[in-house]
């Protein structure tokens, strides 16, 4: 491993990644801010993509492409189906879907398309790293499946048609972007979020609410876990 990048959705969900390093080198593309920092001789990528699978598309291929990044890392916010999750909880994908790819109509399984799979499985070496990160500083992380799409879930109808059609844990709006990308880059990644809301009847006011302090914690373990990764 020789680059890393580590991106978020929103400014709230880098802010607190940026928040730890010196001397960042600012690099714009395509109408977005990529910041550059060399960490304890480890070259690192930070930049926060926008909202939904098209940006966070583009800044992966980016990042991968543009910037030679050779690991990448994910960290933010998600709604929590999985009712072990509350608000400010710790999850890490083992596997990602997208759940509003539908061609159903051919008979074809929701969130496939042909030369496809429904699910992308995450690098299990950086998960493997997470886990033992998570038990050095006994913090509680659940390892599930996040299922994504282009959509800010905010009723219990689609929460469970998500929660009965991919068994997901929790559902966000990039994850599984980035993991299409990643995939078929052949570049190890990991996604990792917190829980902002639980994606059912006030997760607007919940995601309002606990954004900042969710996107902190999904940031202060990615640290941690970049630590152990460059170690
Ligand atoms: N308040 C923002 C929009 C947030 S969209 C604005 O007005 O600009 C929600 C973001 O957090 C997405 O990046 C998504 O990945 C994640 N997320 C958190 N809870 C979610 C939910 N219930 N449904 C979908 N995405 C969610």
């Amino acid at each position: 491993m020789t680059k890393i990048a580590i991106m978020g959705a929103m400014e709230e969900e880098i802010e607190p990644l940026l928040a730890h390093f010196d001397n960042v080198n600012i690099v714009e593309f395509a109408n977005n801010k990529y910041y550059e920092v060399s960490y304890k001789g480890v070259e690192i990528v930070i930049a926060y993509s926008k909202i939904g699978k098209v940006f966070a598309s583009l800044t992966a291929a980016t990042m991968i492409e543009k910037f030679e990044c050779d690991t990448l890392l994910f960290s933010g916010v998600a709604g929590g189906i999985n009712p072990k999750l509350k608000i400010g909880d710790l999850i890490i994908a083992d596997k990602l879907c997208q759940h509003d790819l539908d061609i159903t109509a051919f008979g074809h399984p929701n969130g496939f398309v042909p030369g496809g799979s429904v699910f992308v499985e995450t690098s299990e070496k950086l998960r493997t790293i997470a886990k033992d990160v998570a038990k050095e500083n006994e913090l509680n992380v659940i390892e599930g499946t996040i299922a994504t799409g282009d959509q800010f879930v905010h009723s219990s109808e689609r929460k469970d048609f998500i929660e009965s059609t991919f068994k997901a844990d929790a559902l966000e709006m990039e994850g599984a972007s980035v993991a299409v990308v990643c995939d078929s880059l052949n570049v190890p990644f990991f996604v990792l979020r917190a829980i902002s809301d639980s994606a059912d009847g006030g997760a607007d006011i919940d995601f309002d609410e606990f954004l900042k302090s969710s996107a902190i914690n999904s940031a202060n373990y990615m640290i941690k876990i970049v630590d152990k990764l460059i170690d």
